[in-house]
């Protein structure tokens, strides 16, 4: 009987996971459709509970949704419970649990392709909506020594320092933790000392109202940190432009996309995920 995992977000059709996580099913032979699920706010109760269908395996959730299941599922992972954000479900005998891959697939990313190790760094996170938590939360628990999260509205940025000392009893780490407004006098001082720079943010994601736009001047960029920004389309953002003009070293967010896939398909299959078609086919689908 064939199966299916949903991608539940909105809008849907820009997304490129369906193309290597379909990629990947028929790799392991496996009878499953990646199904994209585009739903309205109004919609969302009713697709987690078509969910519960003994033929689906489980989901993904992306943008905007991936606070608002938390309350809609049976029972939400350690991980995404200190993140507060879930972007996979799996499905067991009509039981739903929310799980958070974004962070793992960040951290791996950072390492193996950014060759970046996070322990005793000093990290500046732009933006402080979800994908923002889920970096917040892998750095601290990798031992990042600071964390400096400067947002446009700078109260998520407080809310989100806030429920990241309040993790620390959870990872055991203690990092300095500052939240500051999205001011250009903030932005030179912040990032003068720091090895990391996250963006967060959609600023410069192909198709927004923000296409062709970098978050940071590059003379604000220090040239011996890596810069890495979490928009994957375009596969060479302004933002990242800029950094390689500062001399920094840059990582896109393609290899972020494409591992927190292969955590979630592992989830949903028990089976390895081949990591080097998934990237092949996710690079081919994007400019
Ligand atoms: P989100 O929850 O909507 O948060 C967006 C954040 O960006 C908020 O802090 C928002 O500030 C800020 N922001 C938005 N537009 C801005 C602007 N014009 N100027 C300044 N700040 C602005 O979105 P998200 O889920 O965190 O996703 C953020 C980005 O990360 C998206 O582009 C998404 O595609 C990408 N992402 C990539 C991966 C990957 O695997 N590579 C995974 C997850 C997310 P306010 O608080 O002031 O609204």
């Amino acid at each position: 009987m064939s199966q299916i995992v949903a991608l539940i977000g909105y809008p849907l059709k820009h997304s490129v996971s369906p193309a290597f996580q379909q990629v990947a099913f028929a790799y392991h032979r496996l009878d499953i459709h990646y199904e994209a699920w585009e739903r309205e706010p109004f919609q969302l109760e009713r697709a987690l509970s078509l969910l519960r269908q003994p033929t689906v395996l489980g989901a993904n959730i992306t943008i905007p949704y991936k606070e608002a299941v938390l309350p809609l599922l049976d029972e939400v992972r350690e991980g995404a419970i200190q993140v507060g954000a879930v972007n996979t479900i799996v499905h067991r005998r009509g039981k739903l649990s929310g799980y958070n891959t974004d962070a793992g697939g960040f951290l791996r990313a950072l390492r193996e392709n950014g060759n970046f190790e996070p322990r005793g760094g000093r990290a500046v996170i732009l933006g402080a909506g979800g994908a923002a938590r889920g970096v917040g939360f892998a750095l601290m628990q990798a031992g990042i020594k600071s964390i400096t999260i400067i947002n446009r509205t700078l109260h998520r940025a407080e809310a989100l320092a806030t429920c990241l000392q309040d993790a620390m009893s959870v990872t055991k780490q203690n990092p300095e933790i500052k939240a500051l407004p999205w001011e250009e006098n903030i932005f030179s001082e912040a990032l003068a000392s720091c090895h990391l720079v996250v963006n967060c943010t959609p600023i410069g994601m192909k198709h927004s109202s923000t296409e062709g736009d970098s978050p940071l001047t590059a003379r604000f960029i220090p040239s011996d940190a890596l810069v890495y920004d979490l928009v994957y389309n375009p596969v060479d953002t302004p933002l990242l432009q800029g950094a390689r003009e500062a001399g920094a070293r840059t990582l896109g967010g393609l290899a972020m996309l494409v591992y927190q896939g292969a955590l979630s398909f592992e989830l949903w299959t028990g089976k390895k995920a081949p990591i080097d078609i998934m990237m092949k086919v996710a690079r081919e689908e994007l400019p």
